[in-house]
């Protein structure tokens, strides 16, 4: 007792590599412990994974943010995740009027709320027009060249951004300044009909974000449009809409056929309580990125010949499962965990493992896995596609 009263490390604080059966070694060189706290299973990885899986989560506290009068934001895309070449993921911040100014992109946008309030406007192609508020929980969805415009009200706000291209950059959009700041004032004036003098105060370049006043009640902005309002509104209610339950936990998945405005990105909210798991699965069309909400947990991903890879994930983060990858995700922490699975597709397509086995001759499956027979009795209770579960006692 002496001894360890006089130790200079509280050593069961500080993780080492090593394993239960003494594989390992500590690790006396240099090191971050806080990131090896938050990492348990990158530093003593279970025994089953192995092979070459790379890398897969990134985290948002990692990025360059940009800031600006109005608020601010940050990126994961292709240069910070590499292996996520179909999903790039802005979080942005808008303060109480602050303004993503009037912009359009090659890529589609969608959408979630995180907190706070923010008025979005957009005109589409056949000059139909789309203004709407949007709250924590909502989504909103902008096709591909579609002009918009998002800015914060009252409480001001936080939302994640989905682009359908790893390659995208939020910072390299086409601007309404930056269109006006790189076109001559001869043909400006020329294409508004007015003289080059009415443009002597435009910006000299791309705002991007900036300050404005916090905008009146949404009747007192509605532009009436000849043509109608979008005939399919980009907002939905994600949060409101009611869940799949399950034991463990819920999803709410979102795709063309219940937000039909949402053509190219299809996604699932999905609740998993503590101790519960997203049940062993893959999806059939496509890789998944995902930004995880509340709460921590772990994710391993399986590639086939061997290769399997865990992640301990948290708040804030993203994650990335390659297409058709098996995978799990567990609550590993005391509070709920919630994320968004999101795909670069029409559907969402899911995959589980349990209802393949249970839809798949007895014997077969038997002989194939020397499946005992609790097992077997377990796969004759699958009634439903299992959505998560929690898991067997331990
Ligand atoms: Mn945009
Ligand atoms: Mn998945």
């Amino acid at each position: 007792m002496e001894h360890s009263s006089r130790a200079p490390y509280p050593a069961p604080s500080i993780p080492q590599p090593i394993r239960p059966d003494g594989a390992g070694a500590v690790d006396k060189g240099p090191r971050d412990v806080m990131r090896d706290m938050q990492n348990p299973d990158m530093l003593v990885p279970p025994v089953t994974d192995a092979g070459l899986i790379p890398n897969l989560r990134f985290w948002f506290s990692d990025t360059h943010m940009t800031l600006n009068h109005g608020g601010w934001s940050r990126e994961v895309t292709i240069r910070e995740l590499p292996i996520a070449t179909t999903l790039a993921g802005v979080n942005m911040s808008l303060t109480p009027g602050g303004v993503r100014e009037l912009h359009w992109h090659q890529q589609a946008e969608w959408s979630y709320m995180l907190l706070g309030h923010a008025r979005i406007t957009a005109v589409d192609q056949n000059g139909r027009n789309f203004i709407a508020d949007v709250g924590p929980g909502d989504l909103w969805y902008f096709p591909p060249g579609i002009p918009h415009s998002i800015q914060g009200l009252e409480d001001g706000c936080e939302f994640l951004l989905v682009f359908d291209d790893g390659h995208f950059s939020d910072l390299n959009t086409l601007s309404i300044s930056d269109w006006f700041a790189h076109t001559p004032k001869e043909v400006l004036a020329a294409n508004f009909g007015v003289a080059q003098e009415a443009f002597r105060d435009i910006p000299t370049g791309q705002v991007y974000i900036y300050q404005d006043k916090v905008p009146g009640p949404i009747a007192s902005q509605e532009v009436t449009s000849p043509y109608g309002t979008v005939p399919f509104p980009f907002k939905h209610s994600l949060l409101a809409q009611p869940p799949l339950k399950t034991p463990g936990g819920s999803v709410r998945i979102v795709d063309s056929t219940n937000f039909p405005a949402s053509q190219k990105i299809a996604a699932a909210l999905v609740e998993i309580e503590p101790g519960a798991m997203r049940e062993l699965h893959w999806h059939p069309n496509n890789d998944e990125w995902q930004y995880y909400l509340t709460g921590q947990g772990r994710m391993t991903v399986f590639g086939g010949d061997g290769a399997a890879r865990t992640f301990d994930v948290r708040a804030g983060d993203v994650g990335y499962v390659p297409f058709a990858y098996g995978h799990y995700i567990q609550n590993t922490g005391t509070d709920t965990l919630w994320f968004l699975e999101i795909f670069k597709s029409s559907r969402f397509e899911d995959v589980s493992l349990n209802q393949w086995m249970a839809l798949t001759p007895t014997e077969l499956v038997a002989s194939n896995l020397h499946a005992s027979p609790e097992l077997m009795h377990a796969l004759r209770k699958v009634k439903w596609p299992v959505v998560k579960y929690p898991p067997p006692m331990r």
